[in-house]
């Protein structure tokens, strides 16, 4: 073990791991036979009974629609709904609940902003993007750009996964308007430097977007300290419930942006002549919003600041250092995404395997990881790669576990190659 790998134990130590793991009731259960190995967490995280509860609670006790105000359990269910929103709020460190606007997720947040920045672009405008984004922060900006004739730049990444600064330094200009990256990649797991590039970006006078879907299970951002325009997260990737994201905002761009959905609640006057918006965050949450879902949300980040973020975060960075301790037992492995500053991500591919096989022979064993090109082609080319196996951890994996999974690839590794 190394010295680095010994002082990150013995943080993690200090978790009761098999606590923390009675309380996500679903990791209990047999897959195949087999105890389930769930290291699939990138792709959406279980759900502590924290989360279970409060959703359940909702549903018992005061389902009823919100902000209509004519009875007690309408006022309960406004009451649970908009704590949820200054939990995210204080969470985040923004300076106002009307910063925090619901969406359905990542994805849709960012579709939000997009479509709400189309007035400020014209054509030969730039948007900067990194080859290492995920779809959900590439595919809206390209239709944006197709709507005003803004182009779109593409900051390299170096073979090591890390963003290359000097890609960033030639591309950033005076004709940036947006820079739209993400805080984690997906893929590699490498932390990018957010907060220098979103500096060097506003002094540019480009609005700035941060996807933080893969940061925010492992750390937790500030984006008073970020100085970022946006910040946005899905919730089901934090342990909470699906169907719910966040959009934080910068509060004089949000009044600006149009809405991106019209109907009831985003309004505050309708007439056939005329329609004004409501305030914020509400002048974006058209409908009935999921009510459940963030209050669930609200419990599942409750639950994470009830335990030791610092012993989290280095038990997270001990399952990190043994993957890359056990890297070289199994014959033929190469870990795609070696940057320096990384969360729990290990995608992998092993000489000779397909990694769909790869994923396929894990399951038999009760392993779940990922496989494919997790929504980010531009880095598959990158790497020259139709795809890569991908374990992503979270708090409540063992190192019991990440020997589990290496003892089942040296197994494949020996049967198939
Ligand atoms: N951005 C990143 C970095 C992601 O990893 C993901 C999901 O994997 C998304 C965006 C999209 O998130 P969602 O599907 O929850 O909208």
């Amino acid at each position: 073990m190394t010295d680095l790998s010994v002082a990150t134990s013995l943080a993690a130590s200090t978790l009761d791991i098999d606590a923390i793991r009675n309380e996500f009731p679903i990791l209990g259960q047999t897959v195949h036979g087999k105890p389930l190995v769930y290291l699939d967490n990138g792709a959406s995280a279980q759900k502590p009974f924290a989360v279970l509860d409060a959703m359940d609670r909702y549903y018992r006790e005061m389902h009823s629609n919100v902000h209509r105000g004519a009875h007690t359990l309408g006022d309960r269910a406004t009451v649970a709904f908009e704590g949820a929103r200054e939990t995210v709020r204080a969470f985040l460190n923004a300076a106002d609940t009307r910063q925090i606007i619901w969406t359905r997720g990542t994805t849709e947040a960012i579709n939000v902003i997009a479509n709400g920045l189309a007035e400020k672009l014209n054509p030969g405008d730039e948007i900067l993007v990194s080859q290492m984004e995920h779809h959900a922060n590439i595919v809206p900006w390209q239709m944006l750009a197709e709507r005003t004739g803004a182009k779109l730049m593409p900051v390299q990444v170096t073979p090591a996964g890390e963003l290359d600064l000097p890609s960033f330094d030639s591309l950033l200009g005076e004709r940036t308007r947006i820079m739209a990256l993400t805080h984690v990649s997906n893929v590699l797991g490498t932390i990018n430097p957010v907060q220098d590039l979103i500096a060097r970006a506003r002094s540019q006078g480009a609005i700035t977007v941060i996807d933080g879907a893969q940061a925010v299970p492992h750390f937790q951002p500030d984006v008073q300290a970020l100085d970022c325009d946006f910040y946005v997260f899905s919730s089901h990737k934090l342990f909470g419930p699906t169907g719910i994201g966040v959009l934080y905002g910068r509060e004089e761009l949000l009044e600006a942006m149009p809405p991106f959905m019209g109907g009831g609640e985003m309004i505050e006057r309708v007439s056939f002549e005329r329609t004004t918006w409501n305030t914020l965050p509400y002048k974006f949450e058209a409908g009935t919003p999921p009510i459940a879902e963030a209050i669930g949300l609200g419990a599942a980040i409750d639950y994470l600041q009830s335990l030791d973020r610092p012993a989290i975060e280095a038990a997270e960075q001990a399952l990190l250092n043994r993957c890359n301790e056990l890297v070289e037992t199994v014959p033929g492995m190469e870990v795609i995404g070696t940057a320096a500053s990384k969360v729990p991500v290990m995608s992998f591919k092993i000489a000779g395997l397909h990694p769909s096989d790869i994923g396929t022979l894990l399951d038999q064993q009760g392993i779940a990881i990922r496989t494919g090109h997790h929504c980010a082609m531009p880095l598959m080319d990158f790497f020259s790669v139709p795809g890569t196996a991908r374990a992503s951890f979270a708090f409540y994996n063992t190192l019991a576990e990440v020997d589990q999974l290496f003892q089942a690839l040296r197994k494949i590794q020996r049967l198939l190659t």
